[in-house]
This record gives structure tokens, C-alpha cells and sequence, in this order.
């Protein structure tokens, strides 16, 4: 009768002691050295990720942009400094540096890396200018615009686009490109007279409102033709109060939506 006491002392203690050691003993050694393990595993991947994403962006560069014939220094830099890969949804971001358009998600695409040096150069742009972008996706042709002049502002029509890009630019260093959801058929007024205006979806006609915030000598980009089928890529200018266009190349961009009511 005497030692049962004692006894349950003795079992209160172990239990308080395996209670108090064990986390601190087992676990904690344990998971540290995974910590350890995982984060240095994480740290030289993303680090070799880098590496790798910078190496196949020169590629890119070198092969489909100045390969192509890209000689403006300023597009062909910007090209090269532009993570593409972080404007392209996750499962996407091997590709993100092949030849082609690439899905963002809402049955839109970034366009293709060609496209887009090639738009920038037509735009013909220089420190001091001001360009407008329509459909700003998922903000790339606008990240490679910032990296030219300081003033740049692109209007979304779809808001989950629009939101996800403002984040992804701010997250990225690009917080002085201005975003707008709304229709870009209708430009972005308060900020015209625009140097360049560059149109990255498919328009049936020059949306007249971007003609009259296209400032006296600057440069309009934009694929017109039909929305399902291939456009073609004109270079439209407004000299002395005249608008003239000329005809690049044949394109395919996703539909401009929007526009007057009809
Ligand atoms: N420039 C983008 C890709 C453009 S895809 C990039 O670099 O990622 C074409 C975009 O134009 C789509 O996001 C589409 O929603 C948008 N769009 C279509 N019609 C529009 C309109 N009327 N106004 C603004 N954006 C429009």
C-alpha cells in the first residue's frame, strides 16, 4: 500500500518526461536536418532555375528575335531582360522561351516572343515617349516597354487579367506601368496624346477613338482582319493630320472584344 504512491509518482514523472523530451529529442534534430536539407535543395534550384531561365532567354534573343532580323538595341536588350517565364502560368514555364504564343488562362495568350520584339521595334520608341498598350494579358509586352521609357499604360478588358497583372508587374519592379480595367477600344483618354499605341488583339477596323489619341507623328501597332482567322499587322501613322498605314506581315492574335455597341 506504502509504495503505491510512489509508484504513480514515478509514472506522473516519466510521462511528464517523455512528454517534455521527446519533441525536443526526436523531432526536432530530425526535422532540422530535412529544413536544412529541403531549403538548400531549394535555394541551388532556383538559383540553377535562374541561371537557366537567363541562358535560354539570350538563346531566344540570339536565335528567334535578332536572328529574325530585330536590330533595335533597345528592343533586343528589353528582350533579354524580361523574365518571361514569371508571366506564363507555372506548368507552362519550361516553355516559356520557345518560338510561340503561350495560354494565360480566360482563352487568352502571350503572345510570342518574335511578335512582341517586333511590335516594340515598330513602335519606334525612345526615352521621354509615352506608349498605350490594348490588352495588357499578362503584362509581358508591357514589361518590355518599361524597360524602354517610363511612361507606359496598358488597358485589360478582362479584370481577373488586369488584377493578376498589376500584382505580377509590382511584384516584378515594373510599378510605374500604369494598368486599367476597361475597354481599350476606347484608349485611355485622360493620358493621350499617346507616341505609340501598340494593339495586341485582333481588330476588324483602327478603333477610330485610338486614331485621335495617337499623338501628331507617333506610331500606331495594331492586327487588323478578321477575329478567327490571320490579320495583318499594320504600322499606322498620323503626319500633318493625315493617317496612313502600311502592311507588315500576316498575324494571329486573339479577338479585340469590346467596342461600340452595336
Ligand atoms: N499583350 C499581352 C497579350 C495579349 S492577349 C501580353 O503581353 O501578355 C490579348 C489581350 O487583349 C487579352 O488579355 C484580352 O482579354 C485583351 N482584350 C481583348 N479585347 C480588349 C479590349 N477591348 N480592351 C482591352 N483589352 C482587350
Amino acid at each position: 500500500m506504502k509504495t503505491f504512491p510512489g509508484l504513480l509518482a514515478l509514472f506522473l514523472l516519466s510521462l511528464a518526461l517523455v512528454d517534455k523530451f521527446t519533441p525536443s529529442t526526436v523531432l526536432p534534430p530530425h526535422n532540422w536536418l530535412q529544413t536544412v536539407d529541403k531549403s538548400r535543395r531549394v535555394e541551388s534550384s532556383t538559383t540553377r532555375g535562374e541561371d537557366e531561365f537567363a541562358q535560354q532567354r539570350r538563346e531566344m534573343v540570339k536565335e528567334q528575335i535578332a536572328g529574325r532580323g530585330i536590330r533595335d538595341s533597345a528592343t533586343l536588350r528589353a528582350m533579354e531582360a524580361v523574365p518571361r517565364h514569371e508571366f506564363v502560368p507555372e506548368s507552362y514555364r519550361k516553355y516559356a522561351y520557345d518560338d510561340g504564343p503561350l495560354p494565360i488562362g480566360y482563352g487568352q495568350t502571350i503572345s510570342q516572343p518574335y511578335i512582341v520584339a517586333l511590335m516594340t521595334e515598330l513602335a519606334d520608341l525612345s526615352k521621354g515617349k509615352k506608349a498605350l498598350e490594348i490588352g495588357t494579358g499578362s503584362g509581358y509586352q508591357a514589361a518590355v516597354l518599361a524597360h524602354i521609357i517610363d511612361s507606359v499604360y496598358t488597358v485589360e478588358i478582362i479584370k481577373e487579367l488586369g488584377e493578376s497583372a498589376r500584382e505580377r508587374l509590382a511584384r516584378l519592379g515594373y510599378q510605374k506601368v500604369k494598368t486599367k480595367i476597361g475597354d481599350g477600344y476606347f484608349g485611355w483618354e485622360e493620358h493621350a496624346p499617346f507616341d505609340a499605341i501598340i494593339v495586341t488583339a485582333a481588330a476588324e477596323h483602327i478603333p477610330p477613338p485610338l486614331i485621335k489619341q495617337l499623338k501628331e507623328g507617333g506610331r500606331m501597332i495594331v492586327p487588323v482582319g478578321h477575329p478567327y482567322f490571320t490579320q495583318d499587322l499594320l504600322v499606322v501613322e498620323k503626319k500633318d493630320g493625315k493617317v496612313t498605314s502600311r502592311d507588315i506581315l500576316p498575324v494571329r492574335f486573339v479577338p479585340l472584344t469590346g467596342g461600340p455597341r452595336k
